[in-house]
């Protein structure tokens, strides 16, 4: 049987982070939680008003475009798209259709089409309870980024892994949040089937909400297409909607009946080149991106790749880790690093989830941490003392060097541990001579002794050592 090659391409939208809306000096606040509170008549679509540009959007559109090694256009225009929709005021969106701000580009090995500017649609909040559905035109115009890429795609994890670094590259441009759970992120995904080097008709699956979502519904409709390719039937182009309950795609219309949106030129709005923005020094302002941080975090600092993955998914996470490691001392050795890395990692995060802190928020700085994790690789803490600590900082916002000093914690030096052992050793004759002959158990047993008058201030293999030394 013949081998149906998937092909995906997808439009991905995001809401950029402007102070004001698209088209009008209206709040862009994704957090106004009362209805229509950022409205004015422009956005609102009142008869007589006149749309004006947002510079800052198309700048970080041109910023996006950039990262992306695409090209901002000489000739730009808005278009209206007209359709009838409630959460739509003006009855067209405000889109462009043909001479985007960007053309071309690539990320991940994937060929970017253009990146487009629109504006958002208001939002429709259906009461179950009466049945009546409100409208909230807070959202109304907010500038919307799209994305577009070529069908460049093959599997659902491809897609994914795509769309996962757009929504990391628009958070380090500092253009987006780009939060998939509060709608700032959404994508269309384009699936075709083939078993020929053409490609096969495709189904647009939209508004895709989740990478989960994504992900499900382009493995459904690879299935999908395939079976019905090998039952010997054609795949209709069509646009689909995912359902999350049923955990599948359905119809919700065909070519034949797509919408005619009559795009036309917008008549209130200047066409303009990009040139009229300083290009050359907003590619100069660039921050570094995160694939260029991925490979420079582990040349640096010794990490691997999951490690550097885990400070580059989480840009205040790796500025934390690097300021920090820029605080131990010069010669910080690996080791050291690794230290920090791991109580960062671990300890810290796992404090920070326990008392539902973000990073932006604690106690502690990083010069502070960077003191803890030079202690614990001297030996001068143990890793239980360094945990208890660690604790009090994140309470406190001490230093550790003044929590040690205050409360007297450290490892015992080698000879009060020593004196100890000795004495733990005339003291017990029953499991000295047990573990000369040969009952190994015996010597955690002494261990233990030992451990408990120094209340746990030695680490246990120099404990264990000092014991071997001393009963041989
Ligand atoms: P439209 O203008 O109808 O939206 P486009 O040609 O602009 O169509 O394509 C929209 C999206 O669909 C793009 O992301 C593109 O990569 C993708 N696409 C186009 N043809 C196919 C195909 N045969 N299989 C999968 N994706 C496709
Ligand atoms: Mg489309």
């Amino acid at each position: 049987m013949a081998e149906y090659k998937p092909t995906i391409g997808l439009e991905v939208h995001a809401e950029l982070k402007t102070q004001t809306k698209m088209f009008c000096d209206s709040l862009n606040d994704p957090d106004e939680k009362r209805p229509n509170i950022n409205v004015c008549p422009v956005c609102l679509g009142h008869p007589g008003t006149l749309p004006t540009i947002n510079k800052k959007a198309v700048e970080a559109v041109i910023k996006v475009g950039l990262a992306l090694e695409g090209a901002p256009n000489a000739e730009t225009r808005f278009d209206r798209k007209n359709y009838f929709y409630p959460d739509l005021p003006k009855a067209y969106q405000i889109s462009q259709s043909g001479k985007s701000i960007i053309s071309g580009g690539t990320l991940r090995g994937v060929k970017i089409n253009h990146i487009h500017l629109e504006e958002d649609a208001g939002k429709l909040i259906h009461d179950d309870a009466s049945g009546d559905t409100l409208v909230d035109y807070n959202r109304a115009s907010v500038p919307l980024m799209e994305l577009v890429t070529e069908p460049d795609m093959h599997n659902a994890e491809e897609a994914v892994a795509f769309m996962k670094e757009v929504q990391l590259v628009l958070r380090y441009l500092g253009v987006s949040d780009a939060d998939l759970e509060r709608g700032q992120m959404r994508a269309d995904a384009n699936i075709s089937v083939s078993a020929t080097n053409e490609l096969g008709t495709r189904a647009e699956v939209k508004n895709l909400n989740s990478f989960k979502s994504v992900f499900q519904a382009i493995n459904y409709e690879i299935k999908r297409q395939t079976e019905l390719l090998e039952k010997g039937e054609v795949i209709q182009q069509e646009t689909r909607g995912w359902n999350d309950i049923t955990q599948k795609t359905t119809s919700q219309r065909s070519k034949e009946e797509a919408q005619d949106y009559r795009y036309f030129p917008e008549p209130d709005l200047p066409s303009f080149s990009t040139i009229v923005f300083d290009i050359e020094k907003l590619r100069m302002e660039l921050p570094e991106l995160p694939a260029a941080r991925l490979v420079r975090l582990q040349k640096e600092y010794a990490l691997d790749s999951g490690q550097a993955e885990l400070l580059v998914n989480d840009l205040e996470l790796g500025e934390f880790f690097e300021n920090a490691v820029s605080e131990l001392r010069a010669d910080n050795p690996e080791a050291t690093i690794q230290t920090l890395y791991n109580y960062l990692a671990s300890d810290l995060r796992g404090l920070m989830n326990e008392f539902g802190v973000l990073l932006r928020d604690i106690k502690i700085n990083p010069e502070h941490f960077a003191h803890l994790a030079t202690r614990v690789d001297d030996g001068k803490l143990t890793s239980r003392q360094a945990k208890d600590i660690l604790r009090k900082m994140f309470e406190t916002g001490l230093d550790p060097e003044d929590i040690i000093k205050d409360e007297n914690i450290g490892t015992s030096d080698v000879d009060e541990i020593e004196a100890v052992v000795i004495a733990v050793i005339a003291e017990n004759h029953v499991a000295v001579t047990d573990y000369k002959k040969g009952k190994t158990a015996s010597l955690q047993f002494l261990i233990g002794k030992a451990m408990g008058i120094l209340k746990g201030r030695a680490k246990p293999d120099m404990l264990k050592e000092i014991f071997e030394k001393n009963l041989h």
